[in-house]
């Protein structure tokens, strides 16, 4: 990259090694991202092997995002009067789009994975493409949501997504972002980061601040942008549950109280967006 996609400034810095994989930062903007990134091919076939099929696996990661998923559902149906449309863009297994249909919304969804798109359709019954966006056969306008959870910084180009979102929208529709905020936690453990593998490299193409995260909504077109921090997943492990349980709640109820101002460094951040 000879210039950064979002201020278009060409100087920056060495930020974080893992294995062969470089992060850099912007100097203009503070916008981290892998430099260079591999080709669209290598990281197709990286998510094939992405999410784990075996059973204990999935309920694991069902109930990592059992709470965030709930939480999620209740700030969207305060945002929207009504059940409507919904997609979820990389909805994994699909447990989002269960809960949502189960609220009575039309919920559909797209995964890259074989193994979350098996699961999507076979096991929960949902109604999921296998096909990445931008979706030139889909009408402008057709959902009244759209959800990303932990993609945006998986995306080679995420400006274009979000284009992309902007046009799949109808007018007011709401834009729910669910992403890391990992940059602040790597200053902080450092120089035991690297082995720690925070962005899973290469996984991770991008790592957005709340300020770089409104820049790329505001320049895709939305408005409304409100970055919020709204519950928290719970791992396997009791110290990893207790650190999420501390910081999680800590950074919603600063959140609440500042009225959004006060939002905790590294703790996963919530966007919501208006087109
Ligand atoms: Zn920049």
């Amino acid at each position: 990259m000879t210039s950064c996609f979002l201020c278009q400034g060409s100087e920056f810095r060495p930020f974080i090694r893992e294995g062969q994989w470089q992060y850099v930062r912007c100097l203009n903007c503070s916008l981290i991202f892998l430099e260079p990134q591999p080709s669209r091919s290598y990281l197709h076939n990286h998510y094939q092997d992405y999410l784990p099929a075996d059973p204990h696996s999935v309920e694991r990661w069902r109930r990592l995002m059992v709470q965030v998923f709930s939480k999620t559902a209740k700030l969207i149906e305060e945002a929207v009067s009504r059940p409507g449309r919904l997609l979820d863009v990389g909805c994994g297994y699909g447990f989002f789009l269960k809960e949502m249909d189960r609220r009575g919304w039309q919920a559909e969804g797209i995964e890259i994975s074989t193994t979350g798109l098996r699961y999507a359709r076979d096991s929960l019954e949902l109604d999921v493409s296998d096909q990445p966006l931008p979706r030139a056969d889909w009408p402008d306008g057709c959902y009244d949501v759209i959800t990303l959870f932990y993609v945006i910084e998986h995306l080679p180009d995420p400006m274009a997504v979000l284009k992309e979102v902007y046009r799949l929208l109808r007018p007011g529709g709401l834009l729910f972002l669910r992403w890391p905020h990992t940059a602040p936690i790597v200053k902080l453990l450092r120089p035991w980061a690297e082995r720690l593998q925070l962005y899973q490299a290469p996984s991770h193409l991008f790592d957005f601040s709340p300020l770089t995260l409104y820049k790329i909504l505001d320049q895709s077109g939305f408005h409304e942008i409100r970055t919020t921090v709204c519950g928290w997943t719970r791992p396997t492990t009791r110290g990893a549950q207790l650190a999420a349980w501390i910081f999680g709640s800590l950074g919603e109820k600063l959140a609440k109280i500042s009225g959004d101002r006060v939002l905790l460094p590294g703790v996963s951040k919530t966007t919501l967006a208006r087109r």
